[in-house]
């Protein structure tokens, strides 16, 4: 089903923000991170009390560079409309960053869609007459925000699986751009409610191809017969929150992604953190009291050893980690 299994040939380019290269060139993805987080989506500066653009820029600038060398090339900053994206405050980083930055189009659409990316969408060539397709197809083939930059992938997110219309549009948006496109649909679902495979079923019904689709935060549920059944569909299982522990302890995550491994899954699973240099909702002071261990290098320091010590291999590890997500963004 999928194209990159074990040396099999990964073909197609991945827009950055240091250009367009090869999908190889990827190596060593982190495919769900976020750098700058702002739920309250200003147009203008940020007003929060621990907020220092410069400091910020700074920090993930050092993450970055401790990152790369733990042997991370690429990182997806999954932060889309509704998240407070930036793209030209991410490029500032990009400049000084060893690792490769992705960005991304979509909308963040369990919050209202912010009116201004509507506006930038409606400056732009129409392809479409609806403005949310526009975005997107701006984004994924122009540039996000007035910059050169484009998007290696859209998101969007259900959390139930019976979403309200202006979510449901969304989704509908995210088929048509992926369809003239190409470009890979990551998500951000909710298992516990059963969103996942509700908003994996409406992006198939609908005409994307499944092995273009990470349905993401599978790795909140410890249900694996769940997981294995979104598998079977032949999407990518999104186990991109190690670390992430005020929602499931990271023990939990690890068991469930062995026994997701023991049934043979390691070609359809994707590794990340949804961690954050910096966000509004979760601000470094938060981050220290109440989920300290919620870091870019999460994996690294600690998931990956943890692995390692239960029998995964290197080539597992590859394949979650390299050959997934280049299969994934590599685009004709
Ligand atoms: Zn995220």
């Amino acid at each position: 089903m999928h194209a990159a299994r074990h040396g099999a040939p990964i073909t197609g380019t991945v827009p950055t923000f240091s250009g367009t290269v090869p999908a190889p060139r990827l190596g060593q993805t982190l495919i769900h991170e976020h750098l700058f987080v702002n739920v309250e989506e200003p147009r203008g500066p940020w007003e929060h009390a621990e907020w220092d653009e410069d400091t910020a820029i700074d920090t993930a600038v050092r993450e970055l560079e401790a990152l790369a060398a733990l042997g991370v090339s690429a990182l997806m900053d999954l932060t889309v409309p509704g998240l407070g994206r930036d793209a030209g405050r991410v490029a500032r980083v990009a400049a000084r960053s060893p690792v490769l930055l992705m960005a991304a189009t979509g909308w963040y659409s369990t919050r209202p869609l912010p009116s201004h990316a509507l506006e930038e969408a409606r400056e732009r060539p129409a392809c479409d007459d609806d403005p949310l397709i526009d975005l997107m197809i701006g984004d994924l083939t122009l540039g996000i925000q007035g910059t050169d930059v484009k998007a290696a992938a859209i998101k969007v997110a259900s959390d139930s699986p019976d979403p309200a219309p202006e979510t449901r549009h969304a989704f509908v948006a995210a088929v048509e751009a992926s369809r003239r496109t190409g470009a890979p649909i990551l998500t951000h679902s909710d298992p516990a409610t059963g969103s996942s495979l509700a908003q994996l079923d409406l992006l198939v019904r609908r005409g994307v191809p499944a092995a273009r689709i990470v349905v993401g935060h599978c790795g909140d549920t410890t249900d694996v017969a769940l997981l294995a059944e979104i598998a079977s569909r032949g999407a990518f299982l999104g186990l991109d929150r190690f670390g992430m522990e005020q929602v499931l302890d990271d023990e939990a995550r690890v068991r469930t992604l062995l026994a997701l491994l023991e049934r043979g899954l390691a070609s359809q699973i994707v590794l990340s953190q949804d961690a954050a240099v910096f966000s509004t909702a979760t601000p470094p002071s938060w981050r220290a009291a109440r989920s300290p261990r919620w870091r870019l290098d999460s994996l690294h320091r600690r998931i990956i050893p943890e692995l390692e010590r239960a029998g995964v291999g290197q080539d597992e590890l590859d394949q979650m980690m390299v050959r997934n997500p280049a299969t994934l963004l590599g685009r004709a």
